[in-house]
């Protein structure tokens, strides 16, 4: 079944998560759909990529918000059958002293240009394997730190193992966040040295040939988001005790000299394991670059998926005036002729969309003059959702000078209390705001959702505090609609922003009214809508020319891939 992939060597992309479909619930957020755009662009370019991640079979989570915005998770149960291929490789791993048997799927990312990018679903739930092991890949970022511990043996040891068994060639492999980290232990273990030529001491594993082969990329500041275990629990996980190096994964003595002495730091351990490192903006290689002093990482900012992330009317007109733009998006940098009425035809349908998916929703009925500003992330406290609503009074006075509404998503980690509590608050400004600035929170933000809110909306507005936004995707989404953003100078938007021209900086709340109510808004609003036009021509000719996943990919295959 995979044949077709195995004529030419192949990288192999590492994720713990990758969103591929909306109806498969196998991603939490941020990371997942970069790595499914990342996926996507290697299908459109025909690059010779295999993605290997979790099965999830369990999903992340359905977020269920009740009339406070208190959030409860429902499982999202689904079955890979409904897509993927059952393959017959089946590999074994030893966990705790035990074997657990991987198995795998294949799902095909086809691109509508006729690339096709094999990703192998790994699968614990076998017969073979004891109740609970069966339940290893169940569950997105689920359980304590034995059961994400024994995950990331699964995706690192189990995977390389598994594209073995399965005849893959790998030229490189490409660890997409520190979750991936071990499968530089497992190369580890099939690097070393003959005993024989070892004198004492020395370091039986070939580490310079595993640098060789790895690559790395990190993708937050934020020190939560950076993996790290006790080598008390490793050594258990791993098996053998110390002087039998034999039963064990691998020596830890020797893993504490990669992955840092007092714990297991999967960061770590992915930094001394690969010759290439990146960050994914210039300014979030600036910020890895002090927090790991010592080693070089290199910044290639992201980029998202031109032909997912363009409403249905913005593709029509961009096959018109940038024929080819799916393949070489840097065509739509000649966008700017575009009519002024076809830019806005366009716009006027992808916000009809999201109205109707609104009222649909919420029961709010949003209207089609009053600008839309939208704004939808993983809810969590640094990226301060709250920001816009520091002053409702203030709020209140520029609404009634011109009138905006408000569209908001995002779910918060079931783990992530302050987070739940931001979307509480978030329904509490709100209903503070009734009759006078619509505001509607759209429940279970997915990627279904995301296509319409960063299309339909007017003006995109991120307040993440800087920082720790590593990149963000979201407002280059919107982009490709002639969306122009509002954000603060942190991750992509140092690079994206030109003030004026693609949107607009702000430092704080009172730098975002000042912004929204003395240009925005006014320019929104003007009889002449040509001011207002060229800024979403902006956003169009001068981002979504950049900030797409094709541009990234390119960069990843000739400076990471082809080293
Ligand atoms: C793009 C996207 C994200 C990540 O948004 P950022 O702006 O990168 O934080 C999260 N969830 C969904 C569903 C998305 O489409």
């Amino acid at each position: 079944m995979v044949d077709e992939f195995l004529h030419e060597p192949r990288v192999a992309y590492f994720s713990m998560e990758i969103a591929l479909r909306s109806d498969m619930p196998t991603y939490a957020g941020g990371l997942g759909v970069l790595a499914g755009d990342t996926l996507r662009s290697a299908a459109d370019l025909s690059l010779p990529l295999v993605a290997v991640t979790l099965v999830s079979r369990a999903g992340y989570f359905r977020q269920h918000l009740d009339a406070e915005g208190r959030q409860t998770e429902n499982p999202a149960p689904w079955d890979p059958a409904i897509c993927a291929r059952a393959l017959d490789a089946k590999v074994a791993i030893r966990i705790e002293e035990r074997a657990v048997w991987v198995g795998a799927w294949l799902y095909v990312v086809e691109s509508h240009l006729g690339g096709r990018a094999p990703v192998i679903l790994l699968d614990t739930d076998l017969p073979e394997n004891a109740s609970a092991d069966r339940q290893i890949t169940h569950y997105l970022y689920g359980g304590d730190d034995r059961y994400r511990l024994m995950q990331e043996m699964v995706l690192g040891i189990g995977g390389v193992r598994v594209l073995q068994a399965l005849g893959f060639e790998i030229s490189a492999y490409h660890m997409n966040e520190g979750h991936a980290a071990l499968l530089g232990v497992e190369l580890l273990r099939r690097y070393t040295y003959p005993s024989s030529e070892l004198q004492s001491g020395e370091s039986p594993y070939d580490v310079p040939r595993v640098r060789q082969l790895c690559r790395f990329t990190t993708h937050t500041p934020v020190e939560a988001g950076h993996d790290r275990f006790s080598y008390e629990l490793a050594q258990r996980l791993f098996g053998g005790t110390q002087g039998h190096a034999d039963a064990t994964l691998i020596d830890i003595g020797e893993l504490q000299k990669l992955a840092g002495r007092e714990c297991l730091n999967m960061t770590r351990l992915a930094l001394s394991l690969s010759d290439f490192v990146n960050g994914v903006a210039k300014r979030h290689a600036e910020v890895s670059a002090r927090m790991y002093p010592g080693y070089q990482v290199r910044a290639i900012t992201n980029g998202v998926h031109p032909y997912t992330w363009t409403a249905p009317s913005f593709r029509r007109l961009f096959d018109r005036y940038a024929a080819g733009w799916c393949h070489e998006p840097e065509l739509l940098s000649r966008t700017d002729s575009i009519r002024d009425a076809e830019i806005l035809d366009a716009h006027t349908q992808a916000k009809a969309a999201l109205i109707q998916r609104v009222r649909e929703l919420t029961g709010i009925e949003l209207s089609p003059s009053a600008a839309i500003l939208g704004l939808a992330r993983r809810m969590t406290a640094y990226k301060r959702p709250e920001l816009l609503f520091a002053d409702l009074e203030r709020l209140r006075t520029l609404a009634l000078e011109r009138p905006f509404q408000i569209v908001l998503a995002g779910k918060a980690h079931p783990r992530d209390d302050e987070g739940k509590q931001l979307i509480v608050r978030l329904y509490r400004e709100a209903r503070a705001l009734k009759g006078q600035i619509p505001v509607a929170y759209l429940p279970d933000y997915d990627l279904s959702l995301a296509q319409l809110l960063v299309a339909g909306c007017d003006l995109w507005l991120n307040t993440p505090l800087p920082p720790f936004e590593a990149s963000g995707t979201s407002g280059m989404k919107a982009a490709f609609n002639g969306v122009p953003s509002l954000s603060v100078l942190d991750g992509w938007w140092v690079e994206g922003c030109i003030e004026g021209v693609t949107g607009w900086s702000i430092e704080d709340a009172s730098t975002l009214y000042e912004k929204l109510g003395g240009t925005i808004l006014p320019l929104f609003h003007a009889a002449d809508r040509s001011g207002w036009v060229r800024t979403m021509k902006g956003s169009i000719s001068k981002n979504a020319a950049f900030f797409n996943s094709h541009r990234m990919m390119r960069r990843y295959a000739t400076e990471a891939y082809l080293r």
